[in-house]
Formats: structure tokens, sequence, C-alpha cells
């Protein structure tokens, strides 16, 4: 499903965030990236779709080479990757449905707020509906993003990534802004998508409770390098 080779991220300000990365990820999986705060996860989630450049190395998804497509392939590759982050990136201002939507105009990421429709086709709210329901908050469709809670939040921004059909789903700390019970829930919206409707989830975590709970891979990253690949059961040390 997604193979990252080598991979190296070097910020314009010099920082090396991400040191020659090299890992696989199996179709189906549930992988956990876990390390400390400054350890290059969101870095490498960020290059994976391309929100960031990476400075070499390569990244194949579905087989194909992905670090150096053109912007009309990329776009493409986008749609089947959807992206959740720790502080849910909604719109506040519109309401549920229309935050859900905005899914639908292509990948979703800090750079992007999208043109509005007045009108969407009718099958998109349907989809938008459908995706709701999935995520059990179909009945806070018309309700301003800002009237919810961080977990009902986040579900909204799930629900935006399900209508695009995606195929991987990267999620940057997707709980780490709410409280244990919320974080729960979360987390089981996640593993079912990743079980029932077998898309791959690579997810930024933590918490190693959430880890060894949730995740069929796990890989830790140090200071941008690569220091632990295996199964949960097998982490043993804290990073
Ligand atoms: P994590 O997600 O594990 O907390 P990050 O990927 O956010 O780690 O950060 C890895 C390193 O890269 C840190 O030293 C961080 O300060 C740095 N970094 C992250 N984003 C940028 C950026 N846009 N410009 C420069 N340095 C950055
Ligand atoms: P998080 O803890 O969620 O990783 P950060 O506070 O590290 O968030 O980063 C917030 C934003 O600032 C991100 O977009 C990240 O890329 C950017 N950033 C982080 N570190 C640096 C840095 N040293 N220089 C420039 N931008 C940075």
């Amino acid at each position: 499903m997604l193979q990252v080779n080598n991979l190296v991220k070097t910020y314009p300000n010099g920082t090396k965030a991400l040191k020659g990365i090299s890992f696989n990820v199996p179709k189906g999986a549930f992988l956990s990236v876990i390390g400390l705060s400054g350890s290059g996860k969101s870095t490498l989630l960020r290059c994976i779709n391309r929100i960031h450049e990476p400075t070499s190395g390569s990244i194949s998804f579905e087989g194909q080479e992905i670090t150096h497509v053109n912007e009309h392939k990329l776009r493409e590759v986008r749609t089947k990757i959807g992206m959740v982050f720790q502080h849910f990136n909604l719109i506040n201002r519109r309401n549920v449905i229309n935050n859900v939507l905005m899914g639908r105009l292509g990948q979703f990421n800090d750079h992007f707020l999208g043109g509005i429709f007045k009108k969407w086709p009718q099958e998109w709210i349907d989809d938008a509906y459908d995706a709701l329901k999935i995520v059990g908050i179909s009945d806070k469709a018309l309700v301003r993003a800002d009237g919810l809670s961080g977990g009902q939040k986040q579900r909204v921004a799930i629900a935006r990534t399900l209508v695009q059909n995606p195929h991987l789903l990267l999620a940057d700390e997707p709980v780490a802004s709410l409280d244990p019970t919320t974080s729960y829930s979360v987390m089981n919206y996640l593993k079912d998508l990743n079980q029932k409707r077998n898309i791959t989830v690579v997810c930024n975590l933590h918490f190693l409770s959430l880890v060894r709970d949730y995740s069929t891979h796990v890989i830790a990253l140090k200071n941008g390098e690569l220091v632990f690949e295996g199964k949960p059961t097998d982490i043993t040390e804290k990073w």
C-alpha cells in the first residue's frame, strides 16, 4: 500500500526533521507512529500527503511513485489519502454538512480553504449525510462547527475525509486534544473504518495504551530516525 524509502526532510531553516526513513505499510494495516514531540511524526505524514515536499527519498503509494509526479497526478493521489489533524481544521463558521462537503473539493490541508459552492450537487449532500451517519453524528448536520465538542469535531473531520473514499487515512495526533473517554470513542471510529471498510490507517499517537489497543503495526521515531519497527506487543522501551 505504502512504501517509504530513505525519506529525508530538511526544512528551509536547516532543521533535519527526517534523516532517511524507510518502512512499509501493508494494505489493511493500522500503523501507529510514536515518538517524542519533535521526533518528526508530523513531518512524516505531511510528506506522505505532500503538504510538504520531501528533500530526498521516495514514497510509493499503491505501487506508484508519488514523490515526483505532476500536479494533476498528485491531486488524483491525494483524493485517495484522507487526513485528520489534532486541531480538527474545520471551518468554524460553517455548519457540519458544509464542512463535510468540503472533503469533496479535494485534499483538505493546512493551506486549503477552497471555494464554497452555493449549491452542492444533491448526490454529494447524500454522501455527506451517509458519512456523518458512519461517525454517528448526522443529527448535528446543520449545527455550526464551533458549536460542537472536540470529539464531535473530530468525527466531523473524519466524515470529511470519508466523502473522498480514501484508501489511506493519515491521522496526526487525532485524539491529543480530547479527554480519555472521547479519545477511545474517536479511536473506535478509526478502527471501524480500518476493519470494516478496509481503509489503511497511519496514525501519530503518543499514548502507548492507545497504540497497544488499536494498532497492528508500530514504528517509532527519534530525532528524525526510525528506531523501532514491529508489533505493538514488541514495544519494550519508551521513545
Ligand atoms: P512531531 O510531530 O514528532 O512533534 P515534527 O515533525 O512536528 O515532530 O517536527 C520535527 C522537527 O522539525 C522539530 O524539530 C520541529 O521543530 C521541526 N519542524 C517542524 N515543522 C517545521 C517547519 N515548518 N519549519 C522548520 N522546522 C520545522
Ligand atoms: P505540533 O505539536 O502539533 O507538531 P507544532 O507547535 O510543533 O505543532 O507546530 C505547529 C506548526 O508550526 C506546524 O505547521 C509546524 O510545521 C510548524 N513548525 C514547528 N516547528 C517549527 C519551526 N521550528 N520552524 C517553523 N515552523 C515550525
